[in-house]
């Protein structure tokens, strides 16, 4: 903020009309950004916009509705912007936009789009009904230049292809920059279309108590059916749609089916027993998640004390205080939680005191005989019976080996899953597994 007698800024500085940062303030804030980018090994981008039929609107219907036009644009492209972004104004046509935050360059392509959708719309401005067309160049640090003043040349190359194919549109300076977002947009686009066609399904992976040697719960899987393609697992789609929150929708199937699922073999006569669902940090973002969870027990009328929720620590990077609060309200209405991956993140157990969870889910790797060195062991005993005295069971997974198994059973861990005992299988197949437990063990009222 300017203070009180401070000289008032020189034009270059701030763009009078709109009130953004002109061409030197857009410059400095890039070299640092790269600096800072440098230092932290990460990735920027900055988008270079063109108003291709500004000046149109200015010759026919004059200057003065041209700049109100020019207001609202900014004002526009301000709102698709976080705050640490920075959005300036180097010419009459022109903004610049620098995107500090980008996990990778292709990134920015999720903001020029979101640009150019919003300016799909006409502006209306003193009756009249206006529409912009507008181009977009991106270029991207470290790709495709180290240094301020070669980003932005290399943004304006990329705007000047961009205006001559045509229409609205972005371009990457770089091809194959161009080719990653084209196919990122394209899958977004395939996993919009299959929500809405209904080709996700669950499959559940067994979980064993290591006592009884029974089945005592299952992880709900998401495998895509794919048209042309077959089945494609979650490691091939779960991170985009985290990114583009698509994650949220296709969260609250998996939890409805999952539950809705339980609820039918709990019908059919079989042994109850738990549901896992994984639940991603997006859907915690919401305020509404222990909402979403109470709602779809009533709807499926599935026992809360069936129902499992699995999160990984890195739900708690934000709000803290919040997620703990909602976790509280969903172990209030009697549901279970597990805290997975455990050991594959900034694991550390003087938290754990602090989370309501009921389960510890820990890695293969982490407690596997073979990886870990005597000061390892120590560790992982340590940490079962840690979770023990705070009165959280312990679930090994991803088990394979029968070392393994052996290892975890002398850690006195509760439960196990892996593919030493099941992948993760269809309904029918889950369906026949518990028939057969309840025919084969006579004692399972017992457990
Ligand atoms: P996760 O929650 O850690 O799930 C365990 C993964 O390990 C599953 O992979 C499972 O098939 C695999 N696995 C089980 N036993 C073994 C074993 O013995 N060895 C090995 N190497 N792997 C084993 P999957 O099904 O491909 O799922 C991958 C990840 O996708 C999951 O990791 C989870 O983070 C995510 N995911 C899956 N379904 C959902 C969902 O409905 N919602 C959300 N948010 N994420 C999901
Ligand atoms: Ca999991
Ligand atoms: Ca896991």
């Amino acid at each position: 903020m300017r203070q009180a007698g401070a000289p008032p800024p020189e034009p270059d500085h701030y763009d009078s009309l709109t009130g953004l940062p002109g061409r030197s303030i857009f410059f400095d804030r890039l070299s640092q950004a790269i600096a800072f980018a440098r230092r932290r090994n990460r990735a920027l981008a900055i988008l270079f916009i063109s108003l291709d039929n500004l000046k149109l609107i200015n010759d026919t219907l004059g200057q003065r509705l041209g700049d109100m036009l020019l207001k609202a644009t900014a004002k526009t492209i301000g709102e698709c912007l976080r705050s640490s972004d920075t959005v300036a104004r180097p010419g009459r046509n022109e903004f610049m936009i620098l995107l500090p935050e980008v996990a990778a360059a292709y990134d920015a392509a999720v903001v020029a789009r979101k640009i150019l959708s919003v300016m799909e719309s006409p502006f209306f401005v003193e009756r009249h009904d206006l529409f912009l067309t507008a181009c977009i160049g991106i270029s991207a640090y470290p790709d495709d230049a180290d240094k301020a003043v070669n980003l932005i040349k290399n943004a304006y190359t990329a705007l000047q292809r961009a205006r001559t194919s045509g229409g609205s549109n972005y371009l990457f300076y770089s091809q194959d920059m161009n080719t990653k977002a084209f196919n990122r947009m394209k899958m977004e686009n395939s996993l919009r279309l299959a929500l809405r066609r209904r080709e996700f399904f669950l499959h559940y992976q067994p979980q064993i108590n290591l006592r009884t040697g029974m089945i005592i719960g299952m992880e709900a899987l998401v495998r895509w059916n794919k048209p042309g393609v077959g089945v494609v697992y979650p490691n091939d789609f779960i991170h985009l749609m985290e990114e583009t929150g698509l994650i949220i929708e296709l969260g609250e199937w998996a939890l409805r089916e999952a539950c809705a699922q339980n609820r039918k073999w709990q019908q059919a006569g079989l042994r109850p027993v738990r549901v896992s669902v994984n639940l991603s940090p997006r859907q915690f973002q919401r305020h509404d998640v222990a909402k979403t969870v109470s709602r779809v027990l009533e709807e499926t009328a599935l026992d809360p004390a069936y129902l499992e929720l699995e999160l990984t620590e890195n739900v708690f990077m934000r709000n803290t205080e919040s997620t703990i609060e909602t976790l509280k309200k969903i172990r209030s209405i009697g549901v279970q939680l597990t805290l997975d991956d455990f050991g594959t993140g900034f694991s550390s157990l003087s938290y754990l005191k602090h989370l309501p969870i009921n389960r510890l889910k820990i890695v293969a790797p982490f407690i596997s005989p073979g990886a870990l060195s005597a000061s390892e062991e120590a560790i992982a005993r340590a940490i079962v019976t840690m979770a023990h005295g705070l009165s959280v069971g312990v679930i090994a997974e991803g088990v394979e080996a029968i070392e393994d198994l052996e290892f975890i059973y002398s850690l006195k861990c509760d439960e196990v899953q892996g593919h030493i005992f099941s992948h993760a299988i269809s309904v029918d197949e889950m369906t026949r597994a518990l028939t057969l437990e309840k025919h084969f063990s006579p004692t399972w009222e017992n457990h």
